[in-house]
């Protein structure tokens, strides 16, 4: 339920959090327990649950490049960075509002765990 999720809260400014950049119905936010140096997460303000839901591919493209967008800005692009959806408990999903993670600063592991 919306009301309930803690990202629209934050998209709300309801509670806290150290916003990077907004616009354009997408807001990007520091994860409040970064596993990077960059640790950044790129919302929808309107809640989906998941990349599930998400039925339009245009705001899917525009969170991307809006994720592409805060990692020039937070100057990661050249060196690299990594864009990761968590989908659903196997996906490792915990938090049920659409979000990239944008992650950078140092070199990345493959394949994930
Ligand atoms: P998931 O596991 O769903 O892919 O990622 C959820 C992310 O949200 C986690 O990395 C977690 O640290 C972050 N997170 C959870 N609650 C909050 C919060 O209240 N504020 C911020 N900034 N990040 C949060
Ligand atoms: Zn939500």
């Amino acid at each position: 339920m919306p009301g309930a999720c803690v990202f629209c809260k934050i998209a709300a400014g309801e509670i806290p959090a150290t916003m990077v950049k907004g616009g354009d119905g997408m807001l990007a936010f520091r994860d409040l327990n970064p596993q990077a140096p960059t640790h950044v997460l790129v919302i929808p303000t309107d809640h989906l649950a998941s990349l599930n839901d998400a039925k339009d591919p245009r705001l899917l493209g525009g969170l991307l490049a809006f994720a592409r967008e805060v990692a020039r800005a937070e100057g990661i692009a050249e060196r690299g960075y990594r864009v990761v959806v968590n989908t659903n408990p196997d996906g490792g999903q915990t938090v049920f509002h659409l979000h990239l993670h944008l992650l950078g600063g140092r070199p990345m592991k493959w394949p994930p765990g």
